[in-house]
């Protein structure tokens, strides 16, 4: 019987020096990132990118015939347990959101010369990249009222309209646009991707949106999200990935394994807001005992501790099953994974700050800041409730409607108990 929780010890070796790496050489730098300039960023960065390069672990998301590992999900969740840890790992070790979906977006839907173009030139590192859905005036969770359209004149696009919370697309050097180019299709037919420029005539990335996370962000820094204005962007025809039409059945490539990696690193990021709650707890004491013996505090740690272990267990089950079958007959899964993690990491980063005190809420703790940031899980990578919305869909294909009673309904089911051993029971 194949049923096992452990990883073969090569794989755990791996896994070993990601966590040394990651606690020993990533975290450290922490505190310091925000006041480094270009030239100190990339003297720092490089030779950390060329260390996980040397020990085969660079865009692991990929597969080998795209410079990635070809590991499968199941590994890549176990990794992002580790990376999560730290919030610029992605960065290391090259699987960087956007910029890791717009890549497996290229490799599913791209000719050779986009690859050579914009793939190639992204896994390198040598240009970064956005990718644009939302917009302020209709609703995000429902893209099929994507406003912003392109349309073709001569063997141009020419686009119109605005897009905003555009992650990093004010330092991107080109960004993946989903825009109507057949208002009269089917809804889910009617978008295109099309890539355009940096620099293109008539985009204008027209400010950095600052936000709970990033409430005071300076224009023009990683991580930002930014609000786009096209008007008349006149790009090549041959900028469209895929077949113009395409775009929600390209778009599905792109958002089904991004979100469990999202949300598996927001799983190691609980952890770590669990490891300062139980440090705090050993560390302080009020009216004559440690924090430890206060029963509600053990109440915050078991919680917490029960909600990881449940949520870990079913993000590695769903990255299992993905390898098995494939991510959309997974999709169910994956959503129950990003709704639960998603609360998971707010409950364990909430019950932490408590715990820590007027310290928690000071800006001297990161937990103040992993709070802000958390609150954004619930509302990316769609709202839970549209992910609640098809779970409840996909447990409801199991079932039947029944005429009358339940069928548990008691006294229905006494008679037919009562008709079926009646000759039984009257016997004894
Ligand atoms: C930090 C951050 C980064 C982002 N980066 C990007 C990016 O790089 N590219 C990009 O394109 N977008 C990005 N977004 C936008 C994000 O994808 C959208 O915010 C999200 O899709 C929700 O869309 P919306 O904001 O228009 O909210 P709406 O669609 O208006 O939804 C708001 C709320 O309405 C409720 N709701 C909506 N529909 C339903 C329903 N069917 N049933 C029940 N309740 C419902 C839910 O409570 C939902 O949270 C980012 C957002 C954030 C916060």
């Amino acid at each position: 019987m194949a049923w096992d929780f452990c990883s073969d010890s090569d794989f755990q070796t791996q896994l070993d020096w990601m966590e040394q790496f990651v606690a020993e050489e990533l975290i450290p730098l922490e505190p310091i990132l925000g006041e480094l300039n270009a030239s100190q960023w990339a003297a720092i960065m490089n030779p950390l990118k060329e260390k996980v390069k040397a020990r085969g672990l660079w865009a692991c998301h990929l597969e080998k015939e795209l410079g990635g590992q070809g590991m499968g999900q199941l590994a890549l969740a176990q990794m992002n347990l580790i990376t999560g840890r730290c919030a610029f790992a992605q960065e290391i070790f090259g699987n960087m959101a956007p910029d890791s979906g717009n890549a497996e977006l290229l490799a599913e839907g791209g000719t050779e010369e986009q690859k050579e173009r914009w793939l190639w030139p992204n896994l390198r590192g040598d240009l970064r990249s956005a990718f644009a859905i939302t917009e302020p005036w209709v609703a995000g969770t429902d893209p099929t009222q994507i406003q912003t359209h392109a349309h073709l004149d001569g063997d141009e696009w020419v686009i119109n309209g605005r897009k905003w919370m555009i992650t990093n697309a004010s330092i991107a050097d080109f960004i993946i646009f989903m825009v109507v180019t057949d208002p009269d299709a089917a809804p889910h037919r009617r978008c295109s991707m099309l890539v355009v420029e940096k620099g293109t005539p008539g985009m204008s990335i027209t400010r950095d949106i600052p936000t709970m996370h990033h409430p005071t962000c300076e224009f023009g820094q990683i991580g930002n999200h930014a609000e786009i204005m096209l008007d008349n962007v006149r790009i090549p025809a041959a900028n469209v990935i895929g077949e113009p039409g395409g775009g929600f059945v390209l778009s599905q490539v792109r958002l089904g394994p991004g979100r469990i990696h999202h949300a598996t690193r927001w799983l190691a990021e609980a952890e770590r807001a669990f490891d300062m709650m139980c440090e705090r707890t050993l560390s302080r004491s009020s009216f004559g005992k440690s924090y430890a013996k206060h029963g509600m505090v053990q109440e915050y740690i078991a919680d917490s501790r029960i909600e990881l272990e449940s949520a870990r267990l079913l993000t590695l089950r769903t990255a299992w099953q993905m390898d098995r079958i494939g991510h959309r007959a997974a999709r169910a899964e994956i959503a129950m994974v990003k709704v639960n993690n998603a609360k998971v990491l707010y409950n364990v980063v909430d019950r932490s700050l408590q715990v820590h005190g007027s310290l928690g809420y000071s800006a001297d703790m990161p937990l103040e800041h992993m709070y802000r940031a958390a609150r954004m899980a619930p509302l990316v990578d769609g709202a839970n409730e549209v992910h609640k919305i098809s779970i409840a869909k996909e447990q409801l294909k199991g079932y039947q409607a029944v005429e009358g009673w339940p069928s548990e309904h008691i006294p229905t089911r006494r008679q037919l108990a009562l008709e079926r051993f009646s000759t039984l029971l009257e016997s004894v």
